[in-house]
């Protein structure tokens, strides 16, 4: 559990000395426990402390890193129950099953299709980021050719599944360690053996919590910290208990057994839902079954969704974008920096006849409304950040196009832009073609 500030200042060298860079003891031990400093600031910080805080503020949900094309990527170190009360740090990520039994022919083409899956939505490519190869064919020598062609052909982890220890022995040496995850392997006890120097992630398999944790001491007791968690489940409710019990377990009671990222294994019957539920509700790990590009993209864009944090809503970088080729004749339309918001009327005004030069202005990320709810975008902002953008070098007139929905900055932006007149343009994006092919001479 994390420790409060009068918790870490017992813990310090009380020399108030100010190297740490704050005049007092108590001071730094405030920042320490705010999570706005490290421990190792203090040149005279014992090594006992050093422990004890290095453990008290880690997160209680383990992390877990891995190699990912040329990335890296983590699961776990989550904080809190609820995205609201901070954020969700690391986002779910996406298995899909492939079996090894397939033959050559039909394994490389469901591979490329897998491979195929990418979508950009507001600025973000999404994809899975991980490929289950299932053993189902029980011929050591066909799984390892069907591994080997997964860790050349894509730069994706690998979840190993159905293994037993002599097909495990062997995949280590062929597959980069931090690209695999262990999972339902055959023999627990012989595995953890097989992995005791790697720092390979291995799934632990229990039909409930009970027989969960007696796996999870099992591996802790052979030095093997990093876990997944896996129950398996019938129904939602069996889903949604288990995850809710083990993330409740771990952060509001520091039970260290249930301290590891949750893995979800979908059945074919109710594959949708427990895939939203897994996304919603705590799974690091979905590993999905049947699955089409269709069926991906609303899990990607719901997982988009979920993990971006709630105090910063995506944005993009205020100034001017080209939408087409747009010359000096072109219009010049205004809005905020909220990512939905740009990609929204972008599309849309590639929809239309006309290139436009797009005005961004820096609204901290709110959509158009609730930016002038808030004060962010005044006629006085937006004119002040059209003077000072360089716009009227690039065009030969003095028009510029707000959104329908803050017509109510008119006045005040045309006070701020003296030469310039002041159009209204629609409420919704979708009518922007319409209204530039009536409006825009
Ligand atoms: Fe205290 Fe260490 Fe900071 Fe000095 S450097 S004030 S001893 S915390």
């Amino acid at each position: 559990m994390a420790l409060t500030g009068l918790e870490i200042f017992k813990l310090l060298p009380n020399k108030n000395c100010g190297e740490c860079g704050v005049p007092t003891c108590l001071a730094f031990a405030m920042k320490l426990a705010g999570k706005i400093a490290e421990p190792e600031v203090c040149p005279y910080i014992s090594d006992e402390a050093l422990e004890i805080l290095g453990t008290a503020q880690s997160p209680p949900i383990k992390k877990l890193a891995f190699k990912y094309c040329s990335d890296e990527i983590s699961i776990g170190a989550e904080t809190v129950m609820f995205r609201h009360e901070k954020t969700f740090v690391n986002q779910t990520l996406l298995a899909l099953e492939i079996s090894d039994a397939l033959n050559e022919d039909e394994f490389n083409k469901e591979l490329n299709r897998i491979e195929s899956y990418k979508f950009e939505r507001v600025g973000e490519m999404l994809e899975p980021e991980c490929i289950s190869l299932k053993n189902e064919s029980d011929d050591k020598n066909n799984y390892l050719q069907k591994l080997e062609i997964i860790s050349s052909k894509t730069g994706k982890i690998i979840i190993l599944g159905n293994c037993n220890s002599e097909m495990i022995k062997e995949s280590i040496q062929l597959v980069d360690n931090k690209r695999m995850i262990l999972n339902r392997v055959q023999n627990l006890e012989e595995t953890l053996e097989i992995i005791s120097d790697s720092q390979i992630p291995i799934v632990v398999q229990a039909k409930n919590l009970e027989e969960l944790f007696v796996q999870v001491s099992i591996c802790e007791a052979q030095n093997s910290k990093n876990i997944i968690l896996s129950i398996d489940f019938n129904n939602l409710n069996e889903l949604l208990e288990d995850n809710v019990y083990l993330r409740r377990l771990a952060i509001k009671k520091g039970i260290k057994l249930a301290g590891y990222p949750i893995l979800t294994e979908c059945n074919d019957e109710d594959s949708l839902s427990s895939t939203i539920l897994g996304i919603c509700k705590y799974s690091s790990i979905i590993i999905l079954k049947n699955f089409t590009g269709a069926s991906l993209f609303p899990f990607l864009t719901l997982r988009q969704n979920i993990f971006t944090d709630p105090q910063k809503p995506l944005q993009i970088d205020s100034g001017i974008y080209k939408v087409g080729e747009p010359d000096e004749n072109s219009p010049l339309i205004v809005t905020t920096n909220f990512s939905l918001t740009y990609f929204i009327v972008s599309g849309e005004i590639e929809n239309s006849i006309y290139p436009v030069w797009l005005f961004i202005v820096d609204a901290e990320g709110m959509s158009v409304l609730t930016a002038w709810s808030a004060n962010k975008f005044s006629g006085e902002i937006v004119g002040r950040a059209l003077k000072n953008s360089g716009i009227d070098e690039k065009i030969n007139h003095r028009r510029v196009i707000i959104p329908g929905y803050v017509a109510i900055i008119s006045g005040e932006l045309e006070d701020e832009l003296k030469d310039w007149e002041v159009l209204v343009g629609p409420q919704e994006a979708a009518d922007i073609p319409k209204y530039l092919k009536e409006t825009w001479r």
